[in-house]
């Protein structure tokens, strides 16, 4: 057929797939196209490196003489791995990477030309990257933005360019990117929690947070994706009745990998070992052709350049095996979405995980004061956290009858509620010294044991403790997580200050023992973060209820959701942790808010697109077949036609029913984004799209769909879910 989708469908399963060979071992490859520590150690000289590590680990300054000698080195390194360009490769507001690169190649007059790489063109470069979005922080005049070197994430060789990974920041200095301020929290956390360390250890100099995240995804058929628009232009599905069949069966969840699916994994997994990334665990997920990949954890800026090279990566190596990756949280109507679970814990230079529960009651006190300072903070800041993942598309799972709901609460299971329910009730007042005995004999001491085995879990929870970490479940599949990671890490910092400052003021004024004071401060925390702690069923009508009476935030939109980003309290917070001055907050506010109206924008074109001219001329096709059929039978019998074409009527009537429907909503909805976009109010805009405009999908939806089921199949132009679900 002109039809699209019919090659589209043969083209699919014709594939064979690419067989990659694995001759290496993993291990041997693992970072061996990174200017990692084993790289540096052999091709810088003593004083480079110690340089670069001193940088890296204490973040000192790199002078100038060593970053020459760094950039030569790092250049011959990158030559020798068949590099040709190099670029700095940073991660604007976009949500995408972004890099321009620039050859080594440079003449040297007289028809002469070396290769060559400086440590200017290594610390800092000023892109001419005025099209990213930047809130309004860089008026034309004045559009500088410049990129600057961040040791702590190593330098990387993909395909032939040297990749420099870098914060991307104003002439004035305000962050354009996610990873500056991500560092400022990771710095802020870093120094709040060695603070705290210092109670239990004088040893401890560094804290670091972790991250291991676990990327969702759906992996599907190039062509039958090139032939929907609304896959290529949203990354979603607009329209599309559900497939007979979808998972209900839970036969995909950790089956046998289809063949094709393996073969694609494999050679992602090469090109993640080259660049350094841990990956560990492939396997299926719940939807038919999709399919989860988690590395082992790392240091937490690490770990998000690592993601955002990966989706990268996961992009290009998909295009070798006619593949397209869908990020998007929700692709597919009536089968499961995706996530990106970002599990988070805290870990000293000393090698303790402050998360890990342990033997000694002393280091049990240490991980209670750590877990539940965490848990307190969650509570404190519930709503900034639920802004910290709020997307356009993260909307269509958060509160939307899938997990987790927006509602953020605290998972921790029923021995460590047993352990706080003790905590709470040892003792009214100051704690005697015979209860203090008691209490690190009876309650701290026997967490151990009762860990050890602790097996809990809860698929519902947004946020759920899972015995050495905590995993924050409603991370959007598609997003960067240096936003979930800048709030969290935020605010843990902020809680352990607050923290410290209390206990400190204990032990001065009150003259209490420092395990007194610890325990005093813990116990009311305890009774201040109740309302955070849940672990029901996260995906019921009772909790939405029961939450409501606890007066947890739950804002199941965009627009809702991330004017909690710029309250007071959030302005103040990120403020006083120098992690975004006002004007940066404000800027990423109007930023994301903007692309929320923009994603809805195109949404709508699409749909009003593809209803009003892929499906309703086909329909119409289809109903003229069924008006010839019934005037032939009218020819032919005469009067008695009437019973003899009686469905084929009734088809016709539908038929005219749902695209007049079809018609109708399509001009409201047009006339609707028109009075949007006459709103110059960012959030009355950014309302107006989400409650006057968006609500439209659904009606139009619903009629196309029905539309499907009445058409045959032989002319309906859109590629149908068992299609692009099932063809493997
Ligand atoms: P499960 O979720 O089944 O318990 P794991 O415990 O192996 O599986 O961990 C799941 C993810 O959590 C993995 O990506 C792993 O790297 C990560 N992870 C484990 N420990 C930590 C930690 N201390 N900090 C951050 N992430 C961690
Ligand atoms: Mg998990």
């Amino acid at each position: 057929m002109s039809n699209l989708r019919f090659h589209a469908v043969k083209e699919s399963m014709s594939r064979i797939p690419v067989q990659i060979e694995e001759r290496e071992r993993r291990s041997e490859l693992f970072g061996s196209h990174t200017f990692n520590e084993t790289a540096m150690r052999q091709h810088l000289s003593k004083d480079a490196y110690k340089g670069v590590m001193s940088a890296i680990k204490k973040g000192t300054k790199i002078d100038r003489n060593i970053a020459d000698q760094v950039a030569s080195s790092m250049k011959d390194w990158a030559l020798s791995k068949g590099a040709t360009h190099y670029t700095h490769w940073f991660q604007p507001l976009t949500g995408a990477t972004a890099e321009k690169h620039d050859a080594f190649f440079e003449t040297v007059g007289a028809g002469m030309a070396v290769e060559k790489f400086e440590g200017s063109q290594l610390v800092q470069q000023e892109p001419d990257a005025s099209s990213f979005p930047n809130g309004g922080i860089r008026n034309t005049f004045e559009a500088r933005g410049y990129t600057a070197w961040d040791p702590t994430s190593p330098a990387f060789v993909y395909g032939t360019t040297l990749c420099i990974p870098t914060v991307f920041v104003a002439y004035t200095g305000e962050a354009l990117d996610y990873k500056t301020p991500l560092l400022r929290a990771l710095q802020a956390v870093d120094s709040a929690a060695v603070d705290v360390c210092k109670y239990f250890d004088k040893n401890v100099k560094k804290v670091n947070a972790s991250l291991g995240w676990e990327q969702e995804y759906f992996l599907i058929d190039s062509a039958l994706v090139n032939s929907r628009p609304d896959l290529v232009l949203t990354g979603r599905t607009l329209l599309g009745h559900s497939s007979a069949k979808g998972q209900q069966l839970d036969d995909h969840y950790f089956g046998t990998i289809p063949n094709r699916a393996l073969a694609y994994m494999r050679d992602l997994e090469h090109e993640c070992m080259l660049l350094g990334i841990p990956v560990k665990t492939r396997h299926n997920e719940v939807a038919p052709n999709q399919f989860e990949l988690a590395p082992i954890y790392d240091e937490a800026n690490l770990a998000v350049d690592h993601n955002s090279l990966l989706m990268d990566v996961m992009n290009k190596v998909a295009e070798r095996h006619n593949f397209r990756v869908l990020f998007h949280e929700k692709p597919f109507a009536g089968v499961n979405g995706s996530g990106k679970h970002n599990n988070w814990s805290l870990s000293t230079d000393t090698g303790i995980n402050l998360l890990s529960p342990s033997k000694t009651p002393m280091s049990n006190l240490q991980f209670l004061t750590f877990f539940i300072n965490t848990i307190k903070a969650v509570n404190e800041y519930e709503e900034l956290l639920r802004a910290a993942i709020a997307s356009a598309s993260n909307d269509h799972r958060l509160g939307a009858n899938e997990a987790p709901p927006a509602i953020i609460s605290v998972f921790i299971g029923a021995q460590l509620t047993k352990v706080l329910h003790d905590l709470e009730n040892v003792t009214k007042g100051k704690l005697s010294p015979q209860e203090k005995t008691d209490l690190k004999l009876n309650v701290v001491g026997k967490i151990p044991e009762i860990l050890l085995d602790n097996t809990d879990r809860n698929r519902t929870s947004p946020f759920a403790f899972t015995g050495n970490k905590f995993e924050f479940r409603a991370v959007g599949s598609r997003s960067n997580c240096a936003s979930a990671m800048t709030v969290l890490n935020t605010i843990v910092a902020k809680q352990l200050i607050d923290f410290k400052q209390e206990v400190d003021v204990l032990i001065a004024k009150k003259d209490m023992k420092k395990d007194d004071a610890i325990f005093n401060v813990l116990r009311e925390y305890i009774k201040q973060s109740k309302r955070i702690l849940f672990e029901g069923n996260g995906y019921s009508d009772e909790w939405e209820k029961e939450a409501k009476k606890r007066k947890l935030s739950n804002n199941k939109t965009t627009p809702e959701a991330l004017k909690a980003k710029v309250s007071e309290s959030s302005l103040k917070l990120f403020e006083d942790l120098n992690v975004m001055n006002r004007v940066e907050s404000e800027a990423r506010y109007e930023i994301e808010m903007e692309e929320y109206i923009l994603r809805i924008q195109i949404e709508s074109r699409v749909i009003g697109d593809i209803a009003r001219n892929h499906v309703v001329p086909t329909a119409i096709k289809y109903q003229n077949t069924l008006i010839e059929n019934v005037s032939g039978l009218k020819e032919v019998y005469g009067t008695g036609f009437k019973k003899l074409a009686k469905e084929q009527m009734s088809l016709i009537e539908q038929i005219s029913g749902h695209i007049e429907m079809i018609n109708t909503k399509i001009t409201q909805m047009i006339d609707a984004r028109k009075s949007a976009n006459n709103i110059e109010d960012i959030e009355k805009k950014a309302d107006a799209y989400c409650f006057k405009v968006k609500p439209f999908f659904d009606e139009i939806r619903y009629h196309s769909d029905k539309l499907e089921l009445l058409v045959d199949d032989e002319i309906w132009p859109l590629t149908k879910y068992r299609e692009l679900l099932f063809t493997k």
